[in-house]
């Protein structure tokens, strides 16, 4: 059975500033079911960082409604619940990390929580384990690589057992290497049930998940899956985004007379239809 762990209901967010108003978010409509892998892209400035904010309460709506879990985000007493189930990584681990040593730091929420030492020390191994990063618990992180970093960060939000986890461009401080681990490290978490939401620049990112939402100047304007969201190239670069590279190559390949299937997404789908040439 599916359902609904997220419903954003007419969503406004207008930032007051000595410059004046600033309208940030306008009508956005979203529902996301409970386990779906959502990507959010779209230029800066888009809007993207204000919605995922309001995902767990760090901002209230100007007009409108979001609900997590049917709960309102922006009701005092929901606050608690809402964090709870809600967890946020952002795009610079070294701002998230707290404590000296790597297995300190993802005790750090439980422990805030008020959670026993002995259940704390369950899930802060599960995590690490989670994440690949086992071998490096007595580390200090100032000795990581950032995708090592970013995955401690991760492993702290799955410590704290929260169903949703929030993605603000991860990867966007981190090398190839780094992106490559971080994505496996949100593709196993959805494989194990979390609903994921990924904001990205990296269209190879969005094409892993099973929507995309698009966004430009504070509106939703597609929502599709990858399929769908890249099938269009010329509309994407419309819009100042990128689409994949194998759905770069497979187009001008097309253009170039070559009978490929649509719907290519990934290198290994590129590869197998010009195998079938
Ligand atoms: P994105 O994450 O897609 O780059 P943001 O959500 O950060 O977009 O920003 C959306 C719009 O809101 C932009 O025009 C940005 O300048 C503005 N904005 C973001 N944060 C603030 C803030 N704290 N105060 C005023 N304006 C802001
Ligand atoms: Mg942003």
């Amino acid at each position: 059975m599916i359902m609904e762990i997220i419903r954003v209901e007419n969503l406004k967010h207008v930032y007051q500033t000595a410059a004046g108003d600033k309208l940030a978010l306008d009508d956005i409509n979203l529902t996301v079911d409970a386990g779906e892998f959502v990507a959010i892209i779209g230029t800066n400035g888009s809007g993207k960082s204000t919605l995922a904010k309001h995902f767990n309460a760090l901002l209230k709506p100007t007009a409108g409604k979001i609900f997590v879990e049917n709960l309102d985000t922006a009701d005092e007493k929901n606050l608690w619940q809402v964090r709870s189930n809600v967890g946020m990584v952002f795009q610079n681990p070294d701002n998230e990390i707290v404590a000296a040593i790597v297995e300190d730091d993802i005790a750090f929420g439980p422990e805030n929580l008020g959670i026993e030492p002995q259940e704390i020390r369950r899930r802060v191994d599960l995590a690490l384990e989670t994440v690949n990063m086992t071998d490096y618990k007595k580390f200090s992180p100032g000795k990581l690589s950032g995708g090592q970093k970013q995955r401690i960060a991760i492993a702290g939000a799955v410590a704290m057992r929260t169903k949703i986890i929030v993605f603000d461009e991860p990867t966007a401080m981190l090398d190839p290497q780094g992106r490559r681990e971080v994505l496996g490290t949100i593709k196993k978490l959805h494989a194990q049930g979390l609903t994921i939401i990924l904001i990205t620049h990296f269209m190879e990112e969005a094409a892993a998940a099973n929507r995309v939402v698009v966004m430009e100047s504070g509106r939703i304007i597609k929502i599709g899956t990858p399929q769908e969201i890249f099938s269009d190239v010329a509309e994407i670069k419309r819009l100042g985004l990128d689409v994949p590279v194998a759905v770069e190559i497979a187009e001008r390949l097309r253009r170039k007379g070559l009978r490929l299937p649509k719907n290519i997404l990934t290198a290994a789908e590129l590869a197998d239809a010009l195998k079938g040439i």
